[in-house]
């Protein structure tokens, strides 16, 4: 197994092996998920604190249960309600984390970079569960694993990712990943939500969807990430799902076979019709959940394997 890192605070950093070492491991984990007793031990004895500063249902959900199906002591610390109102700096609570003695500390920030700070001053290992528009390592990776199940493979797909890309840091982690994994990456979206350097990335950019969407593999949508938008996007609701909003006639344009992604939480009717988000036959988003833990479960026990082998 070749996973060297200390933290998972992005794909950036990751090689390619790193990666298909996780996802091996990930989909050893789907198997256990669906077995009635779904225990392991790689986490037995070692502490995991997922600290939330921003909104989530389904990432946190996912850590914790990953944690808890690896045997560690998980603990949720509120951070909404907590100290980042009472304006604690993130090095007060990295100092209050030390005194803890965490193994795993799970670390979602509404600022791009925080995590990465917090990282260089906690005595554990930091995943990144999200910060600001930066990445969101563990969405891109639980997506790549869902793709490589259903496509049988990661490389020289055509994937299309739509929608708010400016905003979103799953977009940021995905185009990362899939370039690394030599796949055809198109973004498409009006131009005021396509970053303005988007060019240089490697990628395709379309602003027209049935152009951008022609012969894909892969559909992955994007949802309208309103909170960190300060100002006008996009002229209405209405007005983008009829020119970007995934529906039947949109997606005739992909592959016969093409599936359809989307990290969640959806805006049905605004970036994907609901027909469309519930169509077992073309739709992959339960499975993006299902793999979700697994992927949690794999990054947490090889950065478990780290600490112990740093330890020994
Ligand atoms: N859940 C994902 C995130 O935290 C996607 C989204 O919120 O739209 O970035």
């Amino acid at each position: 197994m070749t996973f060297r890192s200390r933290h998972l605070l992005g794909i950036e950093p990751l090689h390619p092996v790193e990666i298909t070492t996780i996802l091996d491991l990930a989909d050893e984990y789907v198997g256990l998920n669906r077995a009635s007793v779904k225990h392991a031990d790689a986490l037995t004895g070692l502490t995991q604190i997922n600290m939330f500063f921003e909104n989530s249902t389904r990432t946190q959900a996912s850590f914790e249960l990953a944690g808890m199906r690896l045997g560690a002591d998980v603990m949720n610390m509120q951070m909404q309600a907590s100290s980042i109102k009472k304006g604690e700096t993130l090095i007060d609570t990295a100092l209050t984390l030390n005194a803890m003695h965490p193994d795993l500390l799970v670390v979602r920030h509404p600022h791009s970079g925080a995590v990465d700070l917090l990282a260089q001053k906690v005595n554990c290992a930091v995943l990144n569960a999200g910060d600001g528009r930066h990445e969101h390592p563990t969405q891109a990776l639980l997506d790549a694993l869902t793709i490589r199940r259903s496509k049988g493979r990661l490389h020289r797909l055509n994937i299309a990712i739509c929608g708010d890309i400016a905003h979103s840091r799953v977009a940021r982690s995905n185009i990362l990943l899939l370039g690394k994994m030599e796949n055809r990456v198109r973004l498409v979206g009006p131009p005021t939500l396509i970053p303005s350097g988007a060019a240089d990335w490697g990628v395709e950019v379309y602003d027209n969807m049935a152009k951008g969407l022609e012969g894909c593999d892969v559909v992955m949508m994007l949802r309208l990430q309103k909170e960190r938008m300060d100002g006008g996007f996009i002229p209405s609701e209405r007005e983008y799902y009829h020119r970007y909003g995934l529906d039947a006639e949109k997606l005739a344009h992909a592959k016969e076979d093409a599936i359809v992604m989307h990290p969640g939480p959806m805006n049905r009717g605004v970036e994907i019709d609901g027909t469309i988000a519930d169509d077992i036959n073309r739709s992959v988003i339960q499975e993006q959940v299902e793999m979700g833990v697994a992927v949690r479960m794999a990054a947490m026990d090889l950065l478990a394997r780290n600490l112990r082998a740093e330890a020994a």
